[in-house]
């Protein structure tokens, strides 16, 4: 498959003409995708495709913005079954998990075409008579968004819908593990009738095209989710430039599960949480933190479980975990496993790399149980993102809640516990910007707000409609109007 950026309406090579390739994590021997590896110059040629398209757009009523957003969402059920399988094969994650990611896409494009029917500002009195005050809301203009690979049409879905239904023109630089994905989705935003330069893509390093679209002159704004170091750099650098910016980050998520807790149930969430997308998720659940009166059995019940697990291509019926996305975060996740043995931590299952039969040329690693693990291990504070799971002994709620929030991420934290009471505490008292109670830290739905709190995040939250993503993607107009004809003193007198 050969991707080009799509600019201006149309698809097109770099100008430079280089590309880079795509691999299938499952089996790296299989190129999914050449992607053109982009420079500076068309960078330039997007923000400007951009900018002459924003004010046709902005004006564009948000309803019937929305209309080609709706549109989207049913090209996007059309072309489920396609898209599912095309990020289970460039981004490795099982196909029930692939077409989960096209899914969110579709709750988001009618999500946000509804919210082109709302886009509330408020009216109030004023002090005065004859006159009206009200609060309007306008697209930023030029809003740049960067995404990673894990969710690799979601994201770019929740950014991309969010940006165009207030009103904004969007330059979109996707992970380059992912270039495949995002080029399906931009092909669907085409056929719904985006115009050409409200969406633009460029595909490129990140250091490099993609540090440049955020800092360049003709962006308004920028929305980024990926790891905290590259977020961190983009805080630092835009925050000098006034430039309004959203941060998505990293996490470090925990299970609390408390002695009266379900325990089958609370297996089921840490599995999941754990191993799903083979641990790859902002919100995996990377800690898992039991009361002592059921530490010992909930070990060895996540154990046998674990185990169980089949790994393998995602695309094979059959299939619980797939690969890690690529051979640096394949490195990272090994690394991280001799740190947590070489901090004393006990390896109750997995860690190691798999590569017998139909695992020899894809990126996979065992899922795998840490037990003995105390908070202050860097297994149990620093964000791994692979199938490792590091269990924490704690002898009650307060302290169980001491240790989730004792990291610097605040993204989401689970407990399972069958007296409301003790979940009424959690909910108010765990320092994450997402809480599940009696489910894992994983799954969110499009209609709330989503982001992380801290390290995890800059707090604005992307999804949902006031609250999330319609608060980052306007900015505020009031508007004071006088239709007394004279001069009201009362406003003077003050
Ligand atoms: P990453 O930071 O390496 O890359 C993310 C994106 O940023 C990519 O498109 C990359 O090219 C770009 N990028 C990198 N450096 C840049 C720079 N200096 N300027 C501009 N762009 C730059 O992250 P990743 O490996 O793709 O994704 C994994 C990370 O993303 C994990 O830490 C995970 O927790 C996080 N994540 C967070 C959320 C969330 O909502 N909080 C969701 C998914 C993933």
């Amino acid at each position: 498959m050969h991707i080009r950026n799509f600019i201006g309406g149309k698809w097109i090579n770099a100008k430079g003409k280089r590309t880079f390739d795509s691999l299938n994590p499952a089996d790296n021997r299989r190129i999914v995708a050449k992607a053109p590896l982009s420079g500076r110059e068309d960078i330039d040629l997007a923000v400007a495709a951009a900018r002459e398209a924003l004010a046709g757009w902005r004006r564009k009523p948000a309803p019937r913005r929305g209309e080609i957003l709706f549109r989207a969402g049913e090209l996007l059920i059309r072309e489920k079954q396609r898209v599912g399988e095309l990020v289970t094969t460039e981004m490795g994650k099982v196909l029930a998990e692939g077409l989960g990611d096209v899914q969110e896409a579709i709750d988001m494009a009618f999500y946000m075409a509804g919210e082109g029917r709302r886009m509330q500002g408020e009216t109030v009195p004023s002090e005065l008579p004859d006159k009206d005050c009200k609060s309007l809301r306008e697209p930023l203009g030029v809003v740049a968004l960067i995404t990673p690979w894990n969710f690799p049409t979601a994201i770019p879905a929740w950014k991309i819908f969010a940006a165009l239904i207030c009103g904004n023109t969007v330059v979109f630089k996707p992970s380059s593990d992912t270039p495949a994905c995002a080029a399906a989705l931009v092909q669907i935003l085409e056929e719904a009738g985006v115009p050409p330069g409200v969406v633009n893509m460029v595909c490129g390093s990140g250091a490099d095209v993609g540090e440049y679209l955020v800092t360049h002159a003709g962006v308004d704004a920028v929305s980024f989710t990926g790891s905290c170091a590259a977020g961190e750099r983009l805080e630092g650098l835009l925050g000098r430039m006034h430039r309004p910016l959203a941060t998505e980050m990293g996490g470090k998520n925990a299970i609390i599960i408390m002695a009266d807790a379900d325990l089958s149930l609370a297996l089921e969430g840490v599995l999941w949480g754990a191993f799903g997308t083979s641990g790859q998720r902002c919100t995996a659940a990377s800690r898992v933190v039991v009361h002592e009166k059921v530490h010992e059995g909930f070990i060895d019940m996540l154990a046998g479980a674990a185990k169980h697990l089949r790994l393998g291509d995602g695309l094979l019926e059959g299939t619980d975990v797939g690969p890690l996305i690529n051979e640096q975060q394949y490195m990272k996740v090994l690394d991280y496993i001799r740190i947590g043995s070489g901090e004393g931590a006990q390896l109750i299952t997995g860690g190691m790399a798999v590569t017998a039969g139909a695992c020899a040329h894809g990126f996979f690693i065992a899922p795998t149980v840490f037990a003995q693990v105390t908070p202050n291990m860097r297994i149990a504070r620093e964000e791994i993102f692979g199938p490792v799971v590091s269990v924490v002994k704690c002898s009650g709620l307060d302290e169980a809640m001491g240790i989730v929030n004792n990291v610097p991420f605040g993204l989401s934290a689970a407990i399972y516990s069958r007296d409301v009471n003790t979940t009424a505490r959690a909910e108010r008292d765990l320092q994450t910007g997402i809480v599940y109670v009696n489910a894992s830290t994983i799954g969110a739905e499009i209609q709330l707000p989503f982001g992380g709190w801290r390290h995890s995040g800059s707090g604005h939250p992307e999804a949902g409609g006031r609250g999330g993503a319609l608060d980052f993607y306007t900015r505020i107009k009031v508007v004071y109007r006088d239709f007394s004809g004279r001069l009201q003193k009362a406003q003077i007198d003050k």
